[in-house]
């Protein structure tokens, strides 16, 4: 019997629960041909993540929580590290760790992005109660998916609660209410845009902004944010053979990427054409957005997925608009996106 219970909890408990994603293959039936015809739920767990209103860093940690408990066979989670503020960095699987294939997710890199959270652990919600109850087979015996739902916690607590997000760093606090946009802010807690810190082509990126600020900046050095060497870290810990980033506005998937392989183009615009055809997202190939002087700026996840790793990538902007303004507009992104990863999960 599984009784759901709603028990805050603090930050960092939650995701004690498990040492790391990927060793708990143990966990799971070597036959995975019926295993999840195998699970049954002795109770249907109500939903847990919900759409309504403002998501936040401590709702997400506690939903994480209650899913991996309701979902024990089919729901895992770990930490990939922790934030300049001491936040901790959820990632959560999703499927049949023993698939063949995995594919690695990250959302809400950009703080004022955060619905990206919301949408990507719904869909990790649903896809869990398909595969206990048998849907989604083929995807559950072929694909699990690795999500880090939100990628950068203190700036999306940054958005939600301005300076009051950071109690235990006064330097903090007062570095927020100096810079101020706070709705807008797409940085980490050190004023570090974390989509332009990834190690490649980090030395060429320059966007007029210098200093830590609340967009923009690219950091002291490649790499030099706590967030990006915990995704770089979990992007290189398993042979992913896709990587998905989700941001903010446009219905739009962007995919390849200038200097990709010919092999890597492919792969990449085969996920993009997946994604698009369940979405109805338009896609957009990046080689087509180099400027007229050939400057092309990198240093984001996909981008150095792409060309750092080899592997195929895509950038997918959900929505037509940023919170708080796509709040109502929630449950139908979700919608729009929720397909996408068993159409993704078709191509292997
Ligand atoms: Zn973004």
């Amino acid at each position: 019997m599984i009784h759901k219970t709603r028990v805050k909890k603090v930050l960092c408990q939650t995701v004690s629960i498990i040492v790391c994603c990927l060793t708990l293959s143990v966990c799971f039936p070597g036959d995975t041909s019926n295993a999840a015809e195998n699970m049954v739920l002795s109770t249907s767990p109500a939903d847990i993540v919900q759409m309504k209103s403002t998501y936040t860093y401590d709702e997400m940690m506690e939903d994480i929580s209650e899913l991996t408990q309701a979902y024990p066979n089919v729901v895992s989670a770990c930490s990939i590290g922790n934030t300049a503020l001491g936040r901790s960095i959820p990632c959560v699987s999703i499927g049949n760790p023993a698939a063949p294939y995995r594919i690695m997710v990250q959302a809400s890199i950009h703080a004022r992005e955060y619905i990206c959270t919301q949408v990507v652990m719904n869909m990790i919600e649903t896809y869990a109660k398909r595969f206990v109850t048998g849907q989604n087979a083929d995807m559950y015996n072929k694909v699990a998916f690795d999500v880090v739902p939100m990628s950068n916690p203190d700036g999306v607590s940054i958005v939600q609660f301005g300076a009051a997000s950071a109690p235990n760093s006064p330097a903090t606090a007062d570095f927020i209410n100096a810079t101020g946009n706070i709705s807008s802010w797409k940085a980490n807690a050190m004023g570090v845009d974390l989509n332009r810190n990834f190690n490649i082509g980090w030395d060429a990126i320059n966007q007029g902004v210098y200093t830590p600020s609340y967009a923009l900046y690219k950091g002291a050095s490649a790499c030099s944010e706590a967030e990006t060497v915990a995704l770089e870290s979990q992007a290189q810990s398993y042979p992913y053979a896709a990587y998905i980033s989700y941001h903010m506005k446009g219905n739009i998937i962007y995919y390849d990427e200038p200097g990709n392989t010919a092999q890597n183009s492919a792969l990449s615009a085969s996920v993009a054409r997946a994604i698009a055809s369940t979405s109805g997202y338009k896609m957009k190939n990046l080689k087509s957005c180099i400027s007229a002087t050939g400057d092309v700026v990198q240093g984001g996840f996909t981008d150095w997925a792409q060309l750092a790793l080899g592997r195929p990538a895509v950038t997918v902007e959900i929505g037509s608009n940023l919170p708080p303004t796509a709040q109502s507009s929630a449950n139908s992104i979700y919608k729009s996106n929720l397909d996408t990863w068993a159409a993704i999960s078709k191509l292997y």
